[in-house]
Order: C-alpha cells, then sequence, then structure tokens
C-alpha cells in the first residue's frame, strides 16, 4: 500500500517547522527509511501518517486516498506502529500486551490470545516469555514484542521510530536481521525512522535524508544516496 505525501508542511503552534513541503512516494512493499539528525522532523513525518500529527498544510494519501477521510482512531487502530521502547502496557503480560489488538478488532478472548501465540513466535520470542510482564524481558526481547503487537494490526503498513535504537549493537543487529527476514515473508510498506545511517543502509529499500529545517534533501536507492 503506497504512501504519499504531496507539498506536506507541519508547523507546530510555537512556529517551529518540524517538515518543510514534503513531496514523497513511499513504494507499496518497501522498507522506506526517514534518516537525518535529531530534530529534523522524521518523527513527524512518521506521524503524519496515521494522523497522531495533522499537517498545517498538503495531503497525505494511503493506497490513493486522503486520509483525512478516515477516522483519526480507526486509522491508527489499523496501522502498525512500533517506537523506542516498545511502549507495551507495564501490567499486562506479554501475551495480553499483544492478544489487546486482535481483541479490539472484534475477536474472541481465545483466538485473540492464539493470534498473539503465533506473532509472539513469529518475531521469535522464546516460548514461555507470554506469561511475564514487559519489565521482566530484556530491551531486545520487549522491542520484539512491540513488533509482535503492531504486527497484530494485520496492516499492510508499518510505522517504526526508532525501534531498535535503544538496544545493544549485538541485540539490534539481530533484530536487523529479523526484520528483513520478515519483510521478506510479509512484504509490507514499513517506513522506519533512525538518525543512524548504517541502519538506513542496512535496511532501506529507499531512503530519505532529511535535513534540520524538515526538508527532503535526498532520496533514493542506499546506493544511490551514497553516491551523492
Ligand atoms: P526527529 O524525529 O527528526 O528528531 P521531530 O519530528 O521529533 O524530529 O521534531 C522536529 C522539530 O519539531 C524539532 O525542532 C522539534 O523540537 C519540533 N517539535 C516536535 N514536536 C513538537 C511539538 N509537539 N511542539 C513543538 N515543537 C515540536
Ligand atoms: P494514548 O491515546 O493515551 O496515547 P493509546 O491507547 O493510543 O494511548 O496507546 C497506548 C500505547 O500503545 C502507546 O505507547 C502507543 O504508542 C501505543 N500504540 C498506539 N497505537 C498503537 C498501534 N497501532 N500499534 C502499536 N502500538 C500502539
Amino acid at each position: 500500500m503506497a504512501i504519499e505525501f504531496q507539498g506536506v508542511t507541519k508547523k507546530y503552534p510555537d512556529g517551529t517547522v518540524a517538515v518543510d513541503d514534503l513531496s514523497l512516494t513511499v513504494e507499496d512493499g518497501t522498507i522506506t527509511v526517514f534518516v537525518g539528525p535529531s530534530g529534523c522532523g522524521k518523527t513527524t513525518s512518521l506521524r503524519m501518517i496515521n494522523r497522531m500529527v495533522e499537517p498545517t498544510s498538503g495531503t497525505v494519501l494511503l493506497d490513493g486516498k486522503d486520509i483525512r477521510e478516515s477516522d483519526p482512531a480507526l486509522l491508527r487502530r489499523g496501522i502498525g506502529y512500533v517506537i523506542q521502547h516498545a511502549g507495551l502496557f507495564p501490567h499486562r503480560t506479554v501475551l495480553d500486551n499483544v492478544a489487546t489488538v486482535p481483541l479490539l478488532s472484534g475477536g474472541n478472548k481465545a483466538q485473540a490470545r492464539a493470534r498473539a501465540n503465533e506473532l509472539l513466535e513469529t518475531v521469535g520470542l522464546p516460548a514461555g516469555l507470554g506469561k511475564r510482564y514487559p519489565a521482566q524481558l530484556s530491551g531486545g526481547q520487549q522491542q520484539r514484542v512491540g513488533v509482535a503487537r503492531a504486527l497484530a494490526a494485520d496492516s499492510p503498513v508499518l510505522l517504526m521510530d526508532e525501534p531498535f535504537s535503544a538496544v545493544d549493537p549485538v541485540v539490534r543487529e539481530e533484530l536487523q536481521d529479523e526484520l528483513l527476514r520478515l519483510q521478506s515473508q510479509l512484504g509490507k510498506t514499513i517506513v522506519f525512522v533512525t538518525h543512524d545511517i548504517d541502519e538506513a543502509v542496512r535496511l532501506g529499500d529507499r531512503i530519505a535524508v532529511l535535513r534540520v529545517g524538515g526538508k527532503l534533501a535526498q532520496y533514493g536507492t542506499p546506493s544511490e544516496v551514497l553516491r551523492q
């Protein structure tokens, strides 16, 4: 499912221009990485795809449809979203963190838990950890649960905001490999935000380089971007 930014600008109420006239198409079935230094508008760009942030001007289209025509809460629920510290509910077990999503979309509890178990296996979480609480997992394991929860939305689109930045380098590489493996099976449209150019090159089918002030500086395949 393609995502199209058409002349999108976000100016926050205090006057900060976070994203400046962004026009870009995230192609269907690609991992497109938004990369650039802190404050260049990566998170803002990502959050304009699921209406957590509304553009000041311009249009975002999802599969050719203006997202302003979609109810924001439904849109958010239907798009997988992974953040840096996983954002798991601390007072729910790992299994229930993931099962919450299929429950919300109307499944019964047993089905939701079965689906959650499947997804935890998909992301390579050791069996048996589903009963634990998030704080009883390592950082890398928590991120895997975050990915499983995002996959539970069963959406063709997955938004990932620095999902691997808080884990140590060895685990980060494992998680990157896992994402590439998953993507070769699932073929989702993934928008991945990172400040790490090596990570961008490793994961991206396409790379969008932003610079502070929110302007798109470069866009292309990793080799095209590195060549410039
Ligand atoms: P990045 O993800 O690349 O670090 P952000 O999209 O978080 O960048 O932020 C882009 C710019 O917008 C920064 O200058 C940041 O301080 C500013 N910003 C982000 N969120 C808000 C907000 N809610 N209100 C005001 N300014 C914001
Ligand atoms: P709030 O409305 O208070 O921000 P939500 O119930 O929307 O809280 O989200 C709770 C937590 O789940 C947050 O950490 C948020 O980042 C995360 N979250 C929200 N939507 C999704 C989603 N579609 N997939 C995965 N995690 C999500």
